[in-house]
């Protein structure tokens, strides 16, 4: 017999491919299951939820071999579990599994006691006479040792379920699967259970456990949707965390998913847009293109991270381009406006979500944009704001230091220095006129990551601007935010003139 070998935490300890499961009906052929893939590591605490009726404990229970597929394979610690026959089942299953169900299930003739015995007496993996001490060792790790002697008819629900937990434990499995374990709870006790699953985890076991409970289900490592015997994609799920379970799996009914090669343009800047996307595989590059016609790269986004956003919750139009990564290319779900506007009016958590994300990234749009701004530009549209004039060597910002204000360079020259962990500063770059820094304060990474010093060869005049003044100055009439919707604007009236053209003919 296989027995799960020692799992080193991060490796594979699940792997299922292509798992189907079709019930013959009087009605017919029902899938329960319709091909799931998934790979759940050792050591993860895996949350699985989804509508009743959706497939959960039929995907499950293929897992713990009480039912068995129609087709696909199982392998948990490198056992085929779906080959196995009954006798091999339950070896297996007694060595490596513990098994939590909805309704405790404790046999209801034995002491509590000797329901976790049992399982050790059919496995024979402790001696006859460690049992009862392993029992009751287990028995005081979930606060039932005053009761063993008690039959389960005598103990509360929740009592109850302490005493299944301390059975699944009975053999020191390393993986536990439990469906809705605190289903059949009130919420006060339901909490006490998932703390003792979450110690569980904390020691090193794997934990499969499907919940109906949202609140619950936020508190794992990883969330699994099932939804009409599929999985939904983990990445959409990680993208729409803001949203309630209902509205997620509605949303997976309606996108489309689409593979962009690499360098391929996903939106593109000026251009209108109505549809959102949420990144399900690769990269995306996000880029602004500058009045002259250079394009700076402004953030990378991965799987889990959606774009898209400004222009439907502003005025329509792309306010920067974005690519398939050129790295290997992207796969994206796009959502149609009408879905997205109204998952905003339904969720006030995802609207307050997209409105912070939104500012974040405007202003770092703007920090980065300002990078691709002539020096002599940036000085001009700053004209006139008050400049102090700083001596040779004295710091402007420290390292480490807490900071809001963001730099220009009049005149002059500043050293940025950076700090090892062994206390050595190191010089790692000299800005001049026209060059800036602190921008890093603007995009919300408050603590100064490098010191700023005025050169030695002389003083320097510097514009300090604070956050407001900064904003007012991409906001100023020369500011880049007016360059960069000018060109949209003009791409704009381009596109409808085109438009216009091909109507009239
Ligand atoms: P969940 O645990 O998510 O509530 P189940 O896995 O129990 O869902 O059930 C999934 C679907 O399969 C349901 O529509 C259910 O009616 C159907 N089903 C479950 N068991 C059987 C069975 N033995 N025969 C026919 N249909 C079944
Ligand atoms: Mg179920």
């Amino acid at each position: 017999m296989v027995a799960i070998r020692k799992q080193v935490n991060g490796s594979s300890l699940i792997e299922v491919h292509n798992l189907v499961k079709v019930y013959k009906t009087p009605a017919g052929d029902f899938a329960a299951v319709k091909g799931i893939d998934v790979d759940v590591k050792a050591g993860e605490f895996v949350g699985i939820i989804g509508k009743s009726g959706s497939g959960k404990s039929t995907f499950i229970n293929m897992l713990t071999g009480i039912d068995r597929p129609t087709s696909g394979e199982v392998i948990i610690g490198g056992a085929p579990v779906h080959t196995f026959n009954e006798s091999q089942m339950a070896a297996w299953r007694g060595r490596n599994l513990g098994i939590v169900f909805q309704f405790f299930q404790l046999l209801p003739t034995l002491t509590l006691l000797e329901n976790i015995i049992l399982p050790m007496e059919l496995n024979k993996q402790y001696a006859p006479r460690e049992r009862r001490k392993r029992a009751m060792s287990l028995l005081e790790r979930v606060e039932m040792e005053h009761q063993a002697d008690k039959l389960p008819s005598a103990v509360s629900g929740g009592q109850q379920q302490r005493v299944a937990i301390a059975r699944a434990l009975a053999n020191d499995p390393p993986l536990i699967v439990a469906d809705e374990p605190t289903g059949n709870l009130d919420s006060k006790t339901a909490n006490k259970i998932f703390e003792l699953f979450e110690e569980l985890a904390a020691s090193g076991k794997t934990i499969l456990m499907v919940t109906h409970d949202s609140d619950l289900a936020r508190r794992v490592n990883r969330t699994i949707v099932i939804s009409d015997g599929e999985i939904v994609n983990e990445y959409l799920v990680r993208a729409l965390s803001a949203l309630t379970q209902d509205q997620l799996v509605e949303v997976a009914r309606r996108v489309k998913p689409q593979a962009f090669a690499r360098d391929a343009s996903i939106i593109r800047q000026g251009e209108m847009g109505d549809k959102f996307y949420i990144l399900l595989d690769g990269k995306a590059d996000v880029l602004i293109e500058q009045p002259g016609g250079t394009e700076i790269l402004v953030n990378q986004l991965e799987a889990g991270q959606y774009f898209g956003e400004m222009a439907l919750m502003g005025n329509g139009i792309r306010t920067a381009t974005v690519k398939a990564a050129s790295d290997g290319g992207a796969k994206v779900a796009a959502l149609d406006s009408k879905t997205f506007s109204d998952l905003i009016a339904d969720s006030r958590v995802l609207r307050e979500e997209l409105a912070g994300l939104i500012e974040q990234r405007a202003t770092a749009n703007e920090v980065k944009s300002l990078s691709g701004v002539k020096h002599d530009d940036l000085l001009s549209m700053v004209k006139g704001a008050q400049a102090k004039t700083c001596a040779a060597g004295s710091e402007i910002i420290r390292q480490g230091a807490l900071g809001d204000s963001f730099f220009i360079i009049e005149d002059g020259k500043v050293d940025v220095w950076i700090k090892s962990a062994d206390g050595n500063e190191t010089r790692v770059n000299q800005l001049k006129r026209g060059q800036y820094f602190g921008e890093m304060a603007l995009l919300g990474d408050r603590r100064r990551n490098a010191s700023v010093r005025v050169s030695k060869d002389g003083p320097a005049r510097l514009i300090e601007l604070g956050e407001q003044e900064f904003q007012k100055l991409v906001n100023a009439s020369e500011g880049i935010k007016q360059k960069v919707q000018d060109e949209a604007g003009k791409r704009k009236k381009e596109l409808e003139q085109v438009h216009k053209s091909t109507r009239r003919r």
